[in-house]
């Protein structure tokens, strides 16, 4: 095994190691064998309880590595998630998940911050954070190198209870437990702003050129784009879309946030009847120093408003479901959680963060990037900004 760019000891056989992978630096789990060689290690190894019981002692820093603790509680027994991840997960005890960073972002990362804030602000609506390790590179910002978090027994995104419960509502024409799910969901995203709002300042003018030129940017790159049907859509459209991106640039003065900024159904898992927001690891089609700043909470809103049209879709493709229904399903679900967020927003007393003009706008902006990301990485995911730009454009007045 060659020698790791950098390691935090647990104990004399275990750590966590940053070593160069395939495609770029990770931070992974190694145990040292028989004859004392360091190796990779996998769940039942016990490097991920040994993370525990340095999260026990406390927040500290070693070296570039920076403790974050909130927890001196422990635990025994590990397993693999079991599921596909961009990182690994390993189980400790059925009580924490801990989440080795394999793909180490580069640096700035937002989560360890945004998870601090929430936690402060009393925020209940995330899995409880236990702590966090960053590693900072002799040449960059700190990163994330691994979090642990309560584990939520039998979570699953929205992938699956969103499409299952549109699929339910249309077959059944009872769009009740659609509805119900989706504005509790409005009102974890309205607590989830609240309690971020610590962070609030006003955007500048130069947020709302940046924000209008990127998705211009991303319009030219999908009017580019070859023989997809969306792009036929958004050549024939480019003037409305032009027009419903370009209120991008009258944002100067809208309340921004350090938002979620990659809010979709498939960052709420739903666990023994509660809806949790997890991922804060900012959007992965932004670089680093992007990826940072503040958003207008509408982002946020409009990619889980988006996404819940983006479930109909796929629940359309695996099930034969009367068009009507299913659409009646769609708009009752979205509408439910936007009049859920915005009222609990009210009552909180945070009306003020939220500015719904720019939702059009980053509604459409958010099918643009699906189809670049699908073009470019996921052709089979295809079919869903082929159906969702139409059905966007022809809303009317798309909210
Ligand atoms: P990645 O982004 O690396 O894929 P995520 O944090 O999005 O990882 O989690 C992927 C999956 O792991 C989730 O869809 C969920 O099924 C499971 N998971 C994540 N966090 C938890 C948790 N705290 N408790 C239980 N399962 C979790
Ligand atoms: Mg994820």
């Amino acid at each position: 095994m060659t020698e790791p760019v950098d390691a935090l000891n647990l104990t004399d056989d275990k750590r966590l190691a940053i070593v160069t992978g395939a495609d770029g630096l990770a931070a992974v789990p190694e145990a040292r064998d028989a004859d004392r060689r360091w190796r990779r290690a996998r769940a039942g190894d016990g490097v991920a309880e040994a993370l525990l019981e340095l999260l026990a002692r406390g927040s500290a820093t070693r070296g570039a590595f920076s403790i974050r603790s909130w927890t001196s509680r422990i635990s025994k027994g590990e397993r693999t998630v079991g599921v596909d991840q961009t990182n690994e997960s390993v189980i400790v005890g059925d009580v924490a998940v801990v989440k080795w960073a394999t793909h180490l972002q580069d640096g700035p990362h937002p989560a360890p911050r945004r998870i601090s804030v929430l936690r402060h602000g009393g925020f209940k609506g995330m899995p409880s954070p236990w702590g966090v390790i960053t590693w900072e590179p002799p040449n960059g910002a700190a990163t994330l190198a691994a979090n642990v978090d309560d584990y939520l027994p039998g979570a699953v995104d929205g992938w699956t209870w969103a499409v299952d419960l549109i699929t339910d509502a249309a077959r059944d024409h009872d769009c009740a437990p659609l509805a119900a799910a989706t504005r509790r969901v409005g009102k974890v995203v309205a607590e989830l702003h609240a309690a971020l709002s610590e962070t609030a300042t006003l955007a500048s003018r130069t947020d709302a050129a940046r924000w209008r030129d990127g998705a211009f940017h991303t319009l030219d790159t999908v009017c580019a784009l070859n023989d997809v049907t969306s792009t036929a859509c958004a050549r024939t459209y480019r003037l409305d879309i032009e027009r419903i991106l370009d209120r991008l640039g009258g944002l100067a003065g809208t309340p921004v946030i350090e938002g979620h900024g990659d809010l979709h159904v498939g960052q709420i898992l739903r666990s023994q009847g509660r809806f949790l927001v997890t991922d804060f690891d900012g959007n992965p089609v932004l670089d680093a120093p992007q990826r940072m700043l503040p958003i207008p909470t509408a982002l946020d809103v409009a990619g889980m408003t988006q996404s819940l049209a983006h479930a109909g879709i796929v629940a359309a493709k695996y099930t034969s479901l009367e068009p009507a229904a299913l659409a009646a399903a769609d708009a009752a679900g979205r509408a439910a959680f936007l009049d859920a967020y915005a009222d609990r927003l009210t009552r909180l007393g945070h009306a003020d963060l939220y500015d719904p003009r720019s939702l059009a706008a980053f509604r459409v902006q958010q099918v643009l990037r699906e189809i670049v990301y699908a073009a470019r990485h996921l052709p089979r995911w295809m079919y869903v900004p082929d159906t969702a730009l139409p059905a966007l454009l022809h809303e009317g007045t798309p909210e």
